[in-house]
């Protein structure tokens, strides 16, 4: 049932530039009493001549609006400051663009907004996050460091900054990002994962083979447990139909820009985790394959907003008794809609999904509409009789 797709993780060329170099050696050094770091110093000549690939880290995806719910995403923004109609008009247009994936453009609408508003802290944030999906990882950072002046507490934006260095190949600044993350927040599942996945970078540039083996053991015990809890909340009835199916970590499709966290693939007969959950808390996968097993088990290509409904609602519930306080800033946003009410949290599925997709299904064969509400449920163009769209791909 488990298949482990591992990927050879290589080592940003950057690294090698003499600054990093610094930073490589003092990492080695502050790390002399880790035995993960400790041995590997002798191999440090031999391996940096090597040819290192590059670009395995790339498209790894930051925060993204396509299958989460995060705040991150809002479909109307908070505005902190910012009076002037125009520059709530600028800083609108400019959430749009990003929704789309349309980072120039994003970029252009927020710069004009921050000259309308200098004052606006939040704008230090939005840039920053554009400038990241752009590849302009220094400037990215400068603003998160801007913004972090005034509201140096902020979580999400500290895992961003951290997850900014990881890229830059600043992989020792990344690991204390994280870690002023766990200060806060000790049980903060994002900054753990993200300390474990920029540790094994560092051990990547000193013994790629190494690392690639201890991620794909990581990945093979992690899948295991996670599989194991969904399949204790779940009924063996439940699990036995999907028997067949395949459960792996790898890439994941992208939808407009960012990679989804789970998806199902009916001609595969697969559920892939994305392998940036790796050194994710094992409750968080289950969460993911719980939410997965809902597509997984009708066996076919079709989706729609109630079965999308069906998936969050169990993989909440999940969440719900399974966390153990563990904090993870989509499973934790889907609770508190959950826990003010189920409905809210149906009606945030079908606005983002919608979003995604304007031609997804009301319904789709085993994810009824409720009895009270048949009618209304199916729009006018798509009568019961009509076949449906079908996925290759379901997230
Ligand atoms: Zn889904």
């Amino acid at each position: 049932m488990i298949s482990i797709n591992s990927s050879y993780i290589s080592c940003p060329r950057k690294f090698y530039d003499k600054e990093n170099e610094r930073n490589f050696r003092r990492v080695e050094l502050s790390e002399r009493s880790n035995p993960e770091a400790n041995y590997l110093s002798e191999r440090k000549e031999n391996l940096r001549q090597r040819n290192f690939r590059v670009g395995s880290l790339k498209g790894e995806q930051l925060y993204g609006c396509d299958n989460r719910l995060n705040q991150n995403c809002k479909m109307t923004p908070k505005f902190l400051g910012g009076n002037s109609s125009n520059n709530k008009e600028e800083i609108q247009k400019g959430d749009n663009a990003l929704n789309e994936n349309k980072f120039e453009e994003a970029l252009a609408s927020y710069t004009k907004a921050q000259n309308l508003d200098p004052d606006n802290i939040d704008l230090y944030k939005k840039i920053a996050k554009v400038q990241f999906h752009l590849k302009n990882y220094e400037i990215s950072e400068e603003n998160y460091k801007k913004y972090l002046e005034k509201d140096p507490q902020n979580i999400d934006v500290l895992t961003e900054l951290g997850e900014v260095q990881r890229q830059k190949g600043d992989y020792k600044k990344a690991v204390n990002t994280f870690e002023s993350v766990l200060k806060i927040e000790s049980n903060n599942d994002l900054a753990k994962r993200s300390i474990l996945e920029t540790k094994n970078n560092i051990l990547s540039c000193y013994n790629p083979m190494q690392a690639s083996k201890e991620k794909a053991e990581q990945a093979r015990k992690n899948l295991n447990a996670a599989l194991n809890m969904a399949a204790y909340y779940l009924t063996p009835q439940y699990m036995q139909e999907l028997s067949d199916v395949k459960i792996r970590f790898g890439e994941t499709s992208k939808m407009g820009g960012t990679s989804n966290i789970a998806q199902y693939e009916n001609s595969k007969n697969t559920i892939t985790v994305s392998n940036t959950y790796i050194y994710a808390a094992p409750e968080v996968i289950a969460a993911y394959l719980v939410h997965e097993t809902v597509h997984a088990k009708d066996n076919d290509p079709y989706t729609s907003v109630k079965e999308e409904q069906d998936a969050y609602k169990l993989a909440t519930e999940f969440w719900i008794n399974n966390s153990k306080g563990i904090k993870d800033p989509e499973m934790d946003y889907a609770a508190e809609l959950y826990k003010e009410s189920p409905s809210k949290l149906s009606n945030r599925v079908e606005e983002i999904y919608v979003l995604r997709d304007p031609d997804i299904a009301k319904t789709s064969p085993n994810h009824p509409p409720e009895e009270n509400k048949k009618r209304s449920l199916f729009p006018k163009h798509q009568s019961a009789s009509q076949s449906l769209k079908s996925y290759n791909i379901i997230a």
